[in-house]
C-alpha cells in the first residue's frame, strides 16, 4: 500500500493516483496542487506539462520539467492557506544532495478542455527559498516521519 507522496495520509489511489491516469479531474486547487506536487516526487513530466494553463505551456520545456523532476526528491509538503483560486505551501526537497524549502503563494485557472471545465495551474509568487543544513544520519527525517534519516528518506534523498 503506497501512501500518497503529497502526504495526504491517504494511499495513492486514493488520492492523486485518479488524477495523474486521467481518470478523475481535480475539482479544486488545492487537489490540483497536490497531483503536480506528487507528480514531482514520481517523475511524471507530462502530467506536469498537461496541468499548467494552456497560455503557459508555449513557454515549458517537458525535457526540463523531467530533469529538473528528476534531479530532485521532493520530502514534504505542507499547504498553509487556499482560497477559491490560490494554494499557498511550503515544500521540502532535497537536491545535489542539499536540502532546500521553498514557499509558494500559487495561482490557478479553470480551463474548458474537451467540454469539461478543468482546475489548471497559472503560475506563482515564490515566498521564499532557502537552501537548509543538510541533516546527519541519526538526525530526524525532513519529511516529518519521526524516524531517523537514515532510516527514512536518507538513502533516496541522497542526504546520506
Ligand atoms: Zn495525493
Ligand atoms: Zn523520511
Amino acid at each position: 500500500m503506497l501512501l500518497c507522496p503529497c502526504q495526504s495520509q491517504q494511499t495513492y489511489t486514493n488520492c492523486c493516483e485518479p488524477f495523474h491516469t486521467n481518470s478523475q479531474q481535480a475539482q479544486t486547487p488545492e487537489q490540483l496542487m497536490r497531483s503536480r506536487y506528487s507528480a514531482y516526487a514520481l517523475t511524471l513530466s507530462q502530467y506536469i506539462f498537461d496541468t499548467y494553463h494552456s497560455d503557459k505551456q508555449a513557454g515549458l520545456s517537458l525535457s526540463e520539467l523531467e530533469e529538473w523532476a528528476k534531479a530532485t526528491t521532493w520530502l514534504k509538503l505542507e499547504v498553509s492557506k487556499t482560497s477559491d483560486t490560490t494554494v499557498t505551501f511550503i515544500a521540502t526537497y532535497a537536491e545535489n544532495r542539499k536540502l532546500y524549502k521553498i514557499g509558494e503563494h500559487s495561482r490557478f485557472e479553470q480551463e474548458q478542455i474537451n467540454q469539461q471545465k478543468v482546475w489548471r495551474y497559472v503560475d506563482g509568487d515564490i515566498l521564499n527559498h532557502q537552501a537548509l543544513d543538510r541533516p546527519k544520519r541519526n538526525d530526524p527525517c525532513p519529511c516529518g516521519s519521526m524516524k531517523k534519516l537514515k532510516q527514512c528518506c536518507g538513502v533516496k534523498s541522497k542526504l546520506i
